[in-house]
């Protein structure tokens, strides 16, 4: 069991991040017209995404924060860079969270003005410090971008902002390296206990993308670090929800949803075992209700091995040559024709 760090609680919108609140999943929208943003929002709010970042570069796409926020209902995150007026404008337009990059906002008036806008809506804000904005001391003293930079700078940014009185923070120190991620973390979780939103960034996309975040978000949470995270992906948005979904339900921190397990297959496997995964998955997703039932399903090769190597699971499915074999907690429980494999057993989750 990975015991949690307890850290702070902040809330954005109707999600909370921190203390006790589940590790909540987020994703930032790529598109980029209204309505594509809002198809987007959609889109990820049904593959279980808890919270949208949305870029704010402009006046113009702010205004859009307060469009999206009327047909959808996942609390927003307004993503500033360099204009400190920008953030101010996205809390006006509604964001329920700001991100900024303290160290590109322009300096610590900038920063004050912002605290003092958050203050009076009550919102939260990411304190962002990542491999491409470290300040040039830092960069100086540590001889490039290293952990004790990143860590360093996100320490003196948290106390001028605790300075100026404020403490409904989330802080991140992504870099595109995976180690650096993790000892950034460490060190900003052995000395802070604000939540902390965890991301390799610029991961990158595919097999490469995925693996680097999983490597970096998975090893921090496995450390009982993490409140919030994001999978960092070249490519589709939804992706990102699919595999932060799947870290935190590998590590058993995210329970809802069926997870299946398939075997590598061998010399063994009497059925095919790839398409057979695309079948389950392909019904369980047709049946909403049933994909949010925590369970694990297996799908295995052959029937000498599979049922007992997957013995830990709720259910699983695997053959012979002839027949179709549906086994409940390691012990076979029918026998059916292969075409009546996955509806069998979907038959045998329904009953539970
Ligand atoms: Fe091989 Fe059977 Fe094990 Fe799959 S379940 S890897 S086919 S022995």
């Amino acid at each position: 069991m990975i015991k949690r760090k307890l850290t702070k609680q902040v809330k954005v919108g109707n999600v909370k991040i921190g203390g006790t609140a589940p590790i909540s999943v987020q994703s930032m929208v790529k598109s980029k017209t209204t309505k594509a943003i809002i198809g987007e929002i959609h889109k990820l709010e049904s593959a279980g995404c808890d919270l949208i970042r949305l870029a704010v570069p402009d006046f113009e796409n702010a205004k859009k924060i307060k469009l999206v926020k009327k047909e959808t209902s996942i609390p927003i995150i307004g993503d500033i860079h360099y204009n400190f007026q920008l953030a101010i404008e996205a809390v006006k337009q509604g964001a329920d969270k700001i991100r900024i990059n303290p160290g590109n906002i322009g300096g610590k008036t900038k920063v004050k003005e912002i605290i003092k806008c958050l203050k009076d809506y009550s919102i939260s804000m990411r304190v962002g410090v990542n491999s491409g904005s470290l300040e040039s001391d830092l960069l100086q003293k540590y001889e490039g971008v290293t952990a004790p930079a990143l860590a360093e700078s996100i320490f003196r940014w948290v106390k001028i902002i605790e300075d100026f009185d404020f403490n409904q923070m989330v802080l991140s120190v992504k870099s595109s390296d995976p180690r650096i991620t993790i000892d950034a973390y460490r060190l900003v979780s052995k000395k802070l206990d604000y939540p902390l939103h965890l991301g390799v960034t610029a991961a990158s996309g595919g097999m490469n993308g995925i693996v680097r975040s999983t490597v970096g978000i998975g090893t921090l949470l496995a450390g009982g670090i993490g409140d919030t995270i994001r999978v960092s992906l070249t490519g589709d948005s939804k992706e990102e929800i699919e595999v932060g979904k799947e870290i935190l339900r590998s590590l058993g921190l995210r329970n809802n949803g069926i997870q299946i397990i398939a075997c590598p297959t061998c010399g063994r496997c009497e059925i095919d075992v790839k398409t057979l995964v695309q079948e389950v998955e392909k019904k369980l997703n047709s049946v909403g209700a049933i994909h949010e039932l925590p369970l694990r399903i297996a799908v295995m090769g052959c029937i000498v091995n599979g049922p007992g190597e997957a013995r830990d699971v709720e259910f699983g499915v695997t053959g012979s040559r002839n027949k179709g074999v549906i086994f409940k907690n390691g012990k076979i429980i029918k026998k059916v024709a292969k075409d009546k494999i996955v509806d069998t057993l979907l038959e045998e989750i329904c009953k539970e």
